[in-house]
């Protein structure tokens, strides 16, 4: 027969729209709603206002209402399948529509929401009593990007008790997804027409004379049975496994804060488990301990339920950090916090039962380290969608080996589930409705070459939660036996990224970060949400230090908890789409909160360990840097030495890393100077030479040392540049490279002043006016340093505009370098290939540098995290002011500092300067004797961190190779070390270290981080 001759497909398609309509056999309805409105997401029903009686058919709510919806109902005796239908509305995209928490008789049951809007009942309920309903929700957002002042109401029909005709409801599921699977396949495909063969053999025995008759139903057993016998007539279906896996993407704040996240959370919990109840054989993975403990704390029971399932192995806990995290702006440090953790909570929590799977489907880009720290906290596999985002370039394999900087080898997973997304060449999604465009196409997207027949598809309803629907799961089983369709499989994460390991032998290594060619506008915008991290990662680095010399023997238990609430706050606002600047203003508005409570708790126990370490009269100096200090020093409110805005600088004798010691005072080895030449102002200490033109424009910087000047012939420094920045698609999340068309430099200073003259510091003051905005910038030379600091604060007041700082620089390399968590990389500063053409806007630390044969120039920032380096142009990123999905994003006041650092090719030197920087030495009170607590030989290796061991036995030093230098180093502690032993980053100790002469002999590989726990001998003091 010819189908295409005969229209089968339409036909088919009719019928079921047809018969779809009658799943629903019978109809029972509900009183109409009583609305409560509420003032917020955490605000409990019965605290709001009575908005009296919804009708049905009427539009009876706006976007962004917090609301309960109060009726009764009962089910009829004779209803073999009961189930509640509450069509509450739609308002839109994906991310619009009510959802809430159902409950029944005070118990909450599932959520009813766009996709849930058929709730089973429990035959019990059947009883001839009335049974109290309460939805608990909110309405959503309307539009994307959301538009608050958008007049959209949403809708709600009537809402009734129905009797679902579970058997026709199951023959409709598999006849729509073979008729999905017969169009989704080539029209040369036989598979095709003798699907269609079968659907049309089985649709003529069913009665569809009169919908609403007996026969009608008495015909769909038989036109099930015909349906099901006709496809495996046809045969199997192909030979790769599809591993479907329930999952739900949370974003735990984007289009709604945290506290929503809290609600959302649990209500796709509660339909998990509602799921999980009515059929054995469904999983669920989910990731985000943050999640789990929101959950375990605001809605017990339903935590409760999820251990059960957890402990039967059908819900699945996997993620490996405590949130999905950005991976470009939060410090090494941090990323190790996010892993341990995240970890541990599910550890403590759950056991042993974690996957050991870093589960990154959203986040932006991704280290060069990252395989390493993987390898060292038990995650064996990485899996994202988003690298699939690029806009350029394709990776090669959709799994492939990923190795890291230090060698370290990881499985990678780049999802393959196809999706549309405007101007991207082969995006790919998270998610899926297990249309069969989804599931074919999942395996058909995948290159991971013959040897591999596993896949893996994320399949339930998500951004926000909602997750798996019961209908997806019946589509889920209908595949299985689907000829034509790969063979799909409900399971886990986990035996599917087991299975494709054991193909894996000949898959390619990807030798390099995972750059994201996309996104990179999340470098920089909100950029005081950069500047608060930055801040919360170097108060807890500092403050971990301090109380690690305090209590070197283990921290309280009190002060290691306080530690590690202040740690998860800075965690979760590292998620992708909070630390990004990617968000809604009330996200940002918790965040500055959330800021403030790290500062105060980091504070408090700071002082805390000072008050250990110092007493008695006079002030002492810590150095909380991983190197030796600057000796010149600021002590605020300080009246010795140099007079400075809010203190004084004074000169010091260096201090070693770590190291603590009372004030003493001396004399700069060479003091700094400026003077004013006509309309030129010339800047000097022992290192540099730097001269500024009436402009405030950087007109010369001589390396005294070599005599080299390290701006170009003819070039100056210092360059502002304002770019019309304007994104085709995602305006807080991209910089596109046209941003480039029009750029203006902002040129003449409205005014230029010396402020600082010396001894210790010299500098001068900058003032710009652009268009609305007021930019000041203080150009600070010190002694004894040849770093120039541009301390700079911004007003401003433009919108789509891009600000970068440009210095073109005398050097000549092909590769400039940049400092990333616990290590660096190359990237070319050219544009030779698409995939070079692509890294026009890339993520560093602290510093990037650009060095040749025996001279460099680094630039190096105390809070920015984009960067460019062309040709010998190096240029940084300061402030983006997008104004969507925050209309207001960087309006208003911006401080931030970076610096110039011309060196002699001296990587421990930047390294050095960064630190500086971004960790200058802390005045406290009293008196200290206290000695370093360890010190380092050799200087290609970062003592990084010193925190409290998390059980309270002792502490641990995480250190760093930092030069590609292979070789032994020897630590020397300050106080007698009972035992050294060397632990994974979840400080599970591996091997011990033999001490010798109250120290170790390490040998460290080029990039390795190495974690010790170290024990104090009991009663040894320092020396
Ligand atoms: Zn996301």
């Amino acid at each position: 027969m010819n189908h295409d001759l005969r229209f089968t497909s339409e036909k088919i398609a009719k019928r079921i729209a047809l018969i779809r309509p009658l799943i629903h056999r019978a109809r029972h309805p509900l009183p109409e709603f009583d609305f409560e409105e509420l003032t917020d997401a955490m605000a409990k029903p019965g605290s709001g206002t009575p908005r009296g009686t919804v009708a049905w058919d009427s539009y009876w709510a706006g976007q962004d209402t917090h609301f309960v919806l109060r009726s009764r109902f009962d089910v009829p005796q004779n209803y073999a399948n009961p189930a509640l239908y509450l069509p509450l509305g739609v308002a839109g995209d994906i991310f619009t529509h009510p959802e809430a928490l159902l409950h029944i008789d005070g118990q909450a049951l599932a959520s009813a929401d766009r996709h849930h809007q058929l709730i089973p009942l429990d035959r019990a309920l059947a009883d001839g009593a009335e049974h109290a309903l309460m939805l608990h929700g909110w309405t959503g957002l309307t539009g994307w990007p959301p538009d608050p002042r958008n007049p959209a109401r949403l809708q709600i029909r009537p809402c009734h008790v129905v009797d679902v005709d579970r058997g026709l409801r199951d023959f409709v599921v598999l006849a729509e997804v073979a008729l999905d699977v017969a169009t989704t396949l080539d029209p040369s495909d036989r598979l095709r027409d003798r699907t269609l063969q079968a659907l049309d053999a089985a649709f003529v025995t069913l009665d569809t004379r009169d919908p609403l008759g007996d026969a009608f139903r008495a015909s769909v057993p038989g036109a099930h049975e015909a349906l099901k016998s006709a496809l495996a007539e046809i045969g199997p279906p192909d030979a790769e496994t599809l591993h479907a896996v329930g999952h739900a993407h949370m974003d735990i704040a984007y289009l709604w804060p945290v506290d929503q996240i809290r609600q959302k959370n649990a209500r796709t919990s509660s339909n998990v488990l509602r799921l999980m109840e009515q059929d054995a054989e469904f999983h669920f993975s989910h990731s985000q301990p943050q999640l789990y403990d929101y959950t375990a704390r605001d809605f017990p029971e339903i935590f409760e339920r999820i251990k059960q399932r957890v402990a039967e192995g059908r819900w699945e806990v996997m993620g490996g950090m405590w949130v999905e995290s950005d991976c470009n702006i939060p410090g090494g440090e941090a990323l190790v916090r996010q892993i341990l953790l995240g970890r541990s909570y599910f550890r403590d929590t759950f056991g042993d039962v974690e996957t050991p799977v870093l589960w990154l489907p959203d986040t932006f880009g991704f280290p060069w380290s990252l395989p390493q720290l993987m390898k060292l906290s038990g995650l064996e596999y990485f899996v994202t969608n988003k690298l699939n985002w690029n806009q350029y370039n394709r990776m090669p394999s959709s799994a492939m080996w990923w190795q890291g900087l230090d060698g370290s080898r990881v499985l990678a997973q780049f999802l393959t589930t196809p999706r549309e997304v405007q101007h991207l060449p082969f995006p790919t999604n998270y998610k899926s409705d297990l249309s069969a465009a989804e599931v074919i196409g999942t395996v058909t997207n995948a290159t991971s070459g013959p040897d591999v027949s596993d896949f893996l598809i994320a399949y339930g309803y998500g951004d926000g939660g909602g997750g798996p629907t019961e209908e997806l799961i019946l589509k889920a089983r209908a595949y299985a036996a689907m000829p034509g369709a790969p063979k799909v499989q409900m399971g886990r994460i986990g035996p599917a990224l087991d299975a494709i390991r054991d193909q894996s032998a000949r898959l390619p290594v990807w030798n390099d970060e995972l750059y994201l060619e996309g996104h990179r506008g999340t470098l920089t915008s909100q950029a005081w949400i950069k500047r608060a991290n930055r801040l919360a990662e170097r108060a807890m680095h500092d403050t971990e230090a301090a109380i690690v010399m305090a209590w070197p023997e283990g921290a309280p238990q009190e002060v290691r908890a306080r530690l590690t609430a202040a740690w998860r706050l800075i965690c979760l606002n590292q998620f992708h789409d909070i630390l990004t600047g990617t968000s809604i203003p009330v996200v940002f508005e918790d965040a500055r909160r959330d800021y403030e409570q790290v500062q105060a708790e980091a504070k408090a126990l700071c002082q805390m360990a000072f008050a250990r370490l110092a007493q008695g009269d006079g002030t002492s100096l810590f150095n909380p840097a991983p190197v030796a200090s600057s000796p010149v020093a600021f002590l605020p409110d300080g009246t010795e030495g140099q007079t400075v805005e809010g203190g004084s600088l004074i000169a010091t004798p260096p201090l070693p890393a770590y190291g603590m010691a009372p004030l003493a005072e001396t004399a700069p080895r060479i003091p700094v100077s400026i003077t004013r030449n006509g309309d030129s102002f010339t800047l000097e200490n022992d290192h540099v030479r730097l001269t500024v033109d009436q402009t405030g424009t950087l007109t010369g910087l001589c390396h005294l040392a070599t005599g080299r000047e390290a701006l170009g012939p003819g070039e100056t420094g210092n360059q502002l540049w304002a770019f019309e920045d304007r994104p085709i698609s995602w305006d807080a999340w991209d910089i596109d490279v046209f941003h480039e068309d029009r750029s203006e430099r902002i040129d003449a200073a409205a005014e230029v002043e010396i402020i600082e003259s010396g001894p210790l510091r010299a500098a001068l003051r900058v003032t710009r006016l652009y268009r609305n905005s007021r930019i000041t910038q203080e150009i600070r030379l010190t002694a004894d340093s040849p770093r120039v600091d541009f301390v700079t604060e911004i007003d401003w007041a433009e919108q789509h505009t891009l600000l970068k700082v440009a210095f073109p620089v005398d050097v000549h390399q092909s590769r400039a370098t940049y400092e990333i968590q616990w290590g660096e990389i190359e990237r070319p500063t050219h544009r030779n290939t698409t995939w070079d053409y692509a890294r026009f806007e890339v993520p560093a630390q602290k510093w990037a540098d650009l060095s040749e044969g025996g001279f460099g120039v680094a630039l190096l920032n105390d809070c920015k995290y984009g960067y460019d380096i062309r040709e010998n142009v190096i240029r940084l990123t300061l402030v983006k002011s997008s104004t969507s999905p925050d209309p207001g994003a960087d309006q208003g006041h911006h401080r931030f500092t970076y610096a110039l650092l011309p060196h002699t090719a001296d990587p421990a030197l930047v390294r050095a300067e960064a630190r500086r920087l971004n960790d200058p030495v802390i005045a406290l009170p009293g008196r200290t004797t206290a000695a370093p607590l360890v010190s380092c030989d050799a200087d290609n290796v970062v003592l990084e961190t010193l925190k409290p061991a998390e059980d309270g036995e002792g502490f641990i030093l995480r250190l760093y190779e930092a030069d590609r230098r292979r070789g032994p180093v020897r630590l020397a502690f300050g106080r007698a070390m009972q035992a050294v032993t060397i632990c994974d980053l979840l400080e599970n100790e591996l091997a011990p270290v033999e001490i010798e002469d109250n120290g170790v002999s390490l040998t460290l590989k080029p990039f390795e981080i190495l974690s010790l726990r170290c024990r104090p001998a009991v009663g040894g003091g320092g020396d």
